[in-house]
């Protein structure tokens, strides 16, 4: 949709990430205001809640949800007008006093998270785990390339990037220890993902196709799935995470629409073996997204979303198979983003073989989980259609003591 000819008077610093082709939607307050909504531009933000724009009134609302759900068609008409009152140098005067310098404003979480679910779609990413955890087993589970694998997450505690973990307390069992002891995780860990946010909602009882994919999602957020390894592998017989992963999940601060992505779409892995008929995918679409793991100030990881085994499409497939219904504000995200290469691994777990092959850092420091005081940044780039690239919101967080 936008046009690659087009160029915009805002200033865009060389190389942003914000440009034109991009525009990400957000939750901004400048100090004693009210929350609303906006679109990053460059290092500004429009104020959608001042400007002429079609369903102007959702964008008044603390949130994106009612935006959200209006579905694609309100999502592409607001789009192109944005494009329009960004690029057209008549709207320069009337527009250019709603666009407000990011440095005065701060951001929350964009929108109101409905149903969170996790997928686990790497298969470098599981077979790195299966050999991690069960040395003795065969590398993936009976089901994992039939289905893709998932489990319903903690919606309330999905956070905006920025905010600091504090590192959870929990029940562990050490392998060598004859019971149970409580207290704050000693391996904490990350997990660099790909979340999508749900805008149009499904009926109970139908399902949504992998092609109707489309018609109900709106966007991509990076996602960090802060996850205490230890308090996980002690809980997750026979029921999957729970409280290991349940204390936080940080989510990008601009949730970046589909139909800035278009170009980034490419070919995903062939499946082999062919998946059952509800998750075939008649048009099926990978993201060429690159990932960054920062830890430490130093880049640890770039894992690649484009190998990642099952679909956004697929995913999208299997929630729904069951005719569980989608609500505007729902997310699911990718599971751990790992490519076969060693610097490509989207966990420390991963990254340090289970603590047994510590990370060296150039400063000298040897990594296994996340120590106190550390703060991990997630960044993920993608082609834009006018030839930049689009800089997807980063995910950042630092660990805080566990409480007393
Ligand atoms: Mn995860």
């Amino acid at each position: 949709m936008t046009d690659a000819s087009r160029s915009s008077w805002a200033p865009i610093p060389a190389g942003s990430g914000f440009g034109l082709a991009h525009l990400p939607y957000g939750v901004f307050a400048r100090p004693g205001e009210a929350p609303r909504c906006g679109v990053r531009i460059g290092d500004s933000v429009l104020d959608l809640s001042r400007v002429s724009v079609p369903h102007g009134a959702d964008f008044g609302h603390p949130s994106l949800n009612a935006f959200l759900g209006r579905g694609r068609a309100a999502w592409s008409a607001v789009r192109a007008r944005v494009v329009e009152l960004l690029s057209e140098p008549s709207f320069r005067d009337s527009v250019d006093a709603h666009l407000l310098p990011l440095a005065e404003v701060t951001l929350s979480l964009p929108w109101e998270v409905a149903d969170y679910v996790d997928f686990y779609s790497s298969q470098a990413h599981a077979r790195n785990v299966g050999a991690i955890f069960r040395p003795d087993s065969p590398g993936l589970p009976d089901n994992w390339m039939h289905l893709p694998i998932g489990y319903h997450g903690r919606a309330g505690t999905v956070v905006v990037s920025g905010t600091p973990v504090v590192r959870p307390c929990g029940q562990r069992k050490p392998p060598t220890a004859a019971a149970p002891v409580y207290g704050p995780s000693r391996r904490l860990d990350i997990e660099a993902e790909v979340g999508f946010v749900v805008g149009a909602p499904s009926t109970l009882g139908s399902r949504v196709p992998a092609s109707a994919f489309a018609e109900h999602v709106f966007g991509v957020v990076l996602l960090n799935d802060w996850s205490a390894r230890d308090i996980q592998a002690w809980e997750y017989v026979p029921l999957g995470p729970f409280l290991g992963k349940s204390f936080a999940t940080s989510v990008s601060a601009w949730v970046t629409p589909l139909e800035a992505l278009g170009v980034a779409r490419i070919t995903p892995p062939a499946q082999d073996p062919a998946p059952l008929a509800y998750l075939a995918d008649p048009d099926p679409w990978a993201l060429d997204l690159v990932l960054e793991v920062e830890l430490d100030g130093e880049i640890v990881s770039q894992p690649p979303f484009a190998t990642m085994y099952w679909t956004p499409g697929q995913q999208l497939a299997h929630l729904t198979v069951n005719g569980a219904a989608l609500r505007t504000g729902d997310l699911f995200a990718s599971g751990t983003v790992s490519g076969p290469e060693r610097g490509q691994r989207g966990s420390l777990l991963e990254l340090s073989w289970g603590g047994r092959e510590p990370l060296a850092l150039a400063s000298g420091r040897e990594v296994t989980f996340l120590e106190d005081g550390d703060t991990v940044v997630l960044r993920a780039s993608a082609q834009a259609a006018d030839g930049t690239r689009i800089t997807l919101g980063d995910v950042t967080g630092t660990i805080l003591p566990a409480i007393d």
